[in-house]
């Protein structure tokens, strides 16, 4: 035994568990409280959920709101737009589900103390586009979680769950989940009736374009490590359109956000020369996806696509023209304001950068990939819809859970609905909990079973990297490289550089091809066997190495379902070169896949799209 592996083993027993205490989690854990009053809610958090999550820094905009109360806009109108945005390719059932509930949600955050804008005109609250609201942000994250942690019977915090527990007398049912606490090294083992997966998106699975100690620097969380693809995965849950990653344009190295600069400030980009370039690409975008380039608003991907192919063809850097906008002084403030309220960090680069957007036109470009299910991308795993609204073959049980019994999941987790953010997070939360609370009712007096056997087994696996550091480091006399063990950092750039370079990120510009596709996953399966030998020195290392264990679960999903998928449909996200037309024909439909722990083999397959909105 190590000197970490001397930590206590803490048995929580649950009625429902909560992994992840970001904006999901929160919603799920306040809601399974409101409707199971008797019941033992957990909420377990690798960070804090005070600060967790990719919300932690705070929002300037809730980017999901209806305002039904006002006849602004109806659940069907979100459906449509979601749908129009992801090329045609959503679950109608469970975006109306959101969309319906997402308003309530909102008035809650208010209730709580969140301060909204409100348009001194109508009174209704201060839109910044058509989807998005504005508010005084930066408490917004504590302000939800003092909610969760008023309804959880317990939250433990700094605790990084690392896999789910089966039920040893049913094989497709969840029974609790297993991980360990990142500063005192003791061992949880959770035993619980429902458990719900809310552990944000990925990022850092692609080579980030800030390398060395900038690394940190990337658009999605970099604490986002894919826990919420991996544990599903491993528990044998069929994941959903996993080639959809996200590609985001944003202001140059900071990675500030773009959308108030549009929406509010009514600013516009031009290339180096000053010209407009995206209408100059219409034909040549219109020959690869048809109509899809004339909807409105045009989808994400193909306005990235335009800049990606200006920049390409030598006219970059393309610039945000925010000189004529920040003439205005109220337009100013909302500019700065915008930045100091969610992403501080865009305000310093500009300030070292001798930028400032009154007198230059800040430079934009184009985010590495990143996969998640909540903003203008759907991956994740394949739900079962509400009972009321989802077509029979989407249904299977309760709503919002996977397909393995009592395994539910919300936000980021959740596959096929795009644009939900913070608030339709943690709506989606909420639905998880209720249709949770309604499973466990279920169950009655059923007991999960877990095997003793099996959480001893794992309890040696997770802490082995302290061992393997332990023993290994006694052949090093000087630096950080191991002949006989790989550190954590070093593991993920490997896999960012196979992903980079395979699978479509920065480097190759978003474009790969089934020989390469073919070579990423070789080259994964060699790194996946090497993770048996990853060392950390600390308990710190030792969450750097289960992060990057399940980020490269991840990235395998990414891979295959990237192959599966023979057309590009989304110009501006990635492109297979050697199907570079999107096609309606055979592929207006979701891509599923389902892993096997045992054999370590994918399965693909195809599953209908049903528009259920006209
Ligand atoms: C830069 C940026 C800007 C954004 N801007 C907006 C905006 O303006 N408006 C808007 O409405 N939305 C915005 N969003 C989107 C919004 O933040 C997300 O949609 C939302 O946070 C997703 O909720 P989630 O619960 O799925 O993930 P998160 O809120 O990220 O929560 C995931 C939680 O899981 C925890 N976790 C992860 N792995 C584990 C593990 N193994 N064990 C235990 N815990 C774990 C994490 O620490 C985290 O607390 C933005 C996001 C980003 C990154």
């Amino acid at each position: 035994m190590g000197l970490f592996t001397r930590g206590r083993t803490v048995l929580v027993d649950a009625d429902i568990l909560v992994i992840g205490g970001g904006m999901a989690g929160c919603g799920a854990t306040y809601e399974s409280r409101y409707w199971g009053r008797e019941l033992k809610v957990v909420c377990v958090e690798k960070a804090n959920i005070e600060r967790s999550g990719a919300v932690a820094q705070g929002l300037y905009a809730i980017n999901c709101y209806m305002g039904m109360q006002w006849g602004e806009n109806q659940p069907e109108d979100h459906v449509r737009y979601a749908r129009n945005d992801l090329m045609g390719l959503v679950r109608e059932d469970l975006g109306y589900d959101i969309a319906r509930h997402v308003d309530s949600s909102v008035h809650k955050f208010e209730e709580w103390g969140l301060p909204i804008m409100r348009d001194p005109e109508t009174g209704r609250y201060q839109r910044e586009g058509k989807w998005q609201i504005m508010i005084h942000g930066e408490s917004y994250k504590p302000i939800v979680a003092e909610a969760a942690r008023k309804a959880a019977t317990e939250v433990c915090n700094r605790i990084m769950v690392t896999h789910l527990l089966m039920d040893r007398t049913k094989p497709n049912r969840v029974a609790g989940a297993v991980g360990f606490n990142v500063r005192n090294g003791d061992y949880y083992v959770f035993r619980a009736k429902a458990v719900i997966v809310c552990a944000g998106g990925a990022s850092h699975i692609f080579k980030p374009r800030a390398v060395g100690e900038g690394m940190g620097r990337t658009w999605y969380a970099p604490w986002s490590s894919a826990s919420a693809y991996a544990l599903p995965i491993l528990a044998g849950a069929k994941m959903t359109q996993m080639e959809n990653r996200i590609v985001l344009t944003r202001f140059k190295d900071g990675y500030g956000p773009v959308g108030a600069y549009f929406l509010h400030l009514k600013t516009y980009t031009e290339n180096a020369y000053g010209e407009e370039y995206e209408s100059k690409w219409y034909d040549h975008t219109k020959a690869l996806v048809g109509d899809y380039v004339d909807r409105h608003p045009v989808p994400t991907c193909l306005r990235n696509h335009a800049l990606l192919e200006e920049v390409k063809a030598g006219r970059g850097p393309i610039r945000m023209v925010t000189k004529e906008a920040f003439q205005d002084p109220h337009k100013e403030t909302v500019g700065w304001e915008n930045f100091l309220g969610m992403t501080i960090g865009q305000a310093v680069v500009w300030a070292s950068q001798n930028i400032d957007p009154k007198h230059t036109n800040p430079e934009l470009t184009t985010s590495e990939p990143y996969v998640m299910g909540s903003h203008a991308t759907c991956s994740g795993a394949w739900a079962s819809g509400p009972a009321d609204y989802a077509p029979s073959e989407y249904q299977w049980g309760y709503n919002r859970m996977m397909t393995v019994d009592g395994l539910f999941g919300a936000g980021d987790t959740i596959g096929g609905t795009a644009h939900k953010f913070s608030s339709g997070s943690f709506t989606e939360g909420r639905i998880a909990g209720k249709a949770a609370v309604n499973y466990v009712n279920d169950l009655g007096s059923e007991q999960p079973q877990v095997s003793e056997g099996e959480y001893e087994d794992l309890r040696k696996v997770i802490f082995q990297p302290l061992e393997n550091y332990r023993v290994g480091r006694n052949e090093i006399v000087a630096g950080t490289v191991s002949p006989s063990y790989i550190a954590p950092l070093h593991g993920l750039q490997r896999l960012e550089k196979i992903m980079d370079e395979y699978v479509g990120g920065i480097s190759s510009h978003y474009t790969t091809n089934e020989p390469l596709l073919t070579r990423g996953l070789e080259l994964l399966g060699m790194l996946k066997e090497d993770l048996d030998h990853l060392g950390a020195e600390d308990l710190h290392q030792l969450q750097r190495a289960w992060e990057l264990h399940h980020r490269v679960l991840a990235s395998e999903a990414v891979t295959h379902h990237t192959m599966f998928r023979t057309e590009t449909r989304w110009p501006g996200y990635y492109y297979r070169a050697d199907h570079p037309k999107l096609d309606d024909t055979d592929w207006h439909c979701f891509t599923l896949s389902r892993y096997d722990r045992d054999s370590g083999t994918w399965e693909l397959e195809k599953a209908p799209v049903y528009h259920i909105v006209d």
